[in-house]
């Protein structure tokens, strides 16, 4: 099927470093229901770029589990390892705008740098005005200037002094791989997303994507960053700090606390009288009711235990 350009466009983009667990859920429901909600398309990218960390059978049981979980996306899933001669092709209109140079600066050199607002090293701007005579390139970076401002659709106005909240960014990094921020912007461009619904662990990126946006004359998206899940001692649940991995063979509890999570509240009812495995019923009910504006505007939020919401 395919949809006039003119359709809400959203997209979930796992990284495949794992299995899904309650925070992948909780972005995948919530981008689907935004994008389903308004009549819209919804895709599905495999972030894959770090194929340090990225693993295809992860790719394929995340794919499996949304399928399980009543999940259904448009079109092909875009895989971003197949897709490195286009990232190079934007690499390259980058370098012909002057908007990229060559780093010749180790890790352990940039650990010294003061954090930012993400907590990682601001880039000092070494190698900005050219590499030493001493040093060659390993990783190019992208020149950040100026502020960035947007009005996030859950979170509020959201604003960046680029150079100095974050600094210059790696597009290129030393083991030859293009980095997530150039990669994310060229898939949504390409892909024609024009809203992205996803953690709020990704809000401190976002001035970065538009900034190259802006610089590659593509649209600029409108973001919404939803609360991401943490556990009882405030830290995020994530693949690597191997967060229980959802129960494919039972996910209407899992698909209640993720929507109950998003500030949904689905009747008692309905939960009480689930036990189809896709809980057809589920994604009936949460299409017709979903809010954006029912989110709480917050960054963080415990994640509710899956057998609390149990029928
Ligand atoms: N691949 C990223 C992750 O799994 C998400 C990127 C995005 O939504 O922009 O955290």
């Amino acid at each position: 099927m395919t949809f006039p350009p003119s359709l809400p466009c959203g997209r979930f983009a796992p990284s495949p470093t794992g299995p899904l667990h309650f925070g992948s859920l909780v972005a995948a429901l919530g981008s689907c229901l935004e994008a389903r909600a308004r009549g819209g398309r919804w895709l599905v990218r495999m972030e894959d770029v770090d194929q340090t960390r990225c693993r295809p059978e992860h790719a394929d049981a995340i794919l499996a589990t949304l399928e399980a979980f009543g999940f259904s996306w448009d079109g092909a899933v875009m895989v971003q390892s197949t897709r490195t001669e286009r990232y190079r092709e934007v690499f390259e209109q980058l370098k012909a705008l002057g908007s990229v140079y060559p780093c010749g600066c180790t890790r352990s050199e940039l650990a010294l740098a003061a954090p930012g607002i993400d907590g990682a090293p601001v880039y000092p701007g070494t190698c900005r005005a050219g590499l030493a005579a001493s040093r060659s390139a390993r990783a190019w970076r992208l020149r950040l200037e100026g502020e960035i401002g947007f009005d996030d659709y859950l979170q509020g106005r959201q604003h960046q002094h680029l150079p100095r909240d974050v600094g210059d960014c790696v597009v290129l990094r030393a083991d030859g791989l293009f980095a997530y921020q150039l990669a994310v912007v060229v898939d949504d461009a390409d892909q024609g997303v024009d809203h992205v619904v996803r953690g709020a662990d990704l809000i401190d990126s976002t001035p970065r994507q538009i900034y190259l946006q802006h610089l590659l004359g593509l649209p600029i998206l409108a973001y919404a960053h939803l609360p991401v899940a943490v556990d009882a001692q405030g830290a995020k649940l994530s693949k690597q700090t191997l967060a229980t991995p959802l129960d494919v063979r039972n996910p209407a509890p899992a698909l209640f606390a993720a929507a109950a999570f998003l500030g949904q509240n689905p009747p008692e009812e309905l939960r009480r009288s689930l036990c189809r495995p896709a809980s057809t019923d589920f994604w009936a009910w949460a299409r017709g009711n979903w809010r954006l504006d029912k989110v709480p505007p917050v960054l963080n939020l415990a994640a509710i235990a899956i057998n609390e919401e149990s029928t």
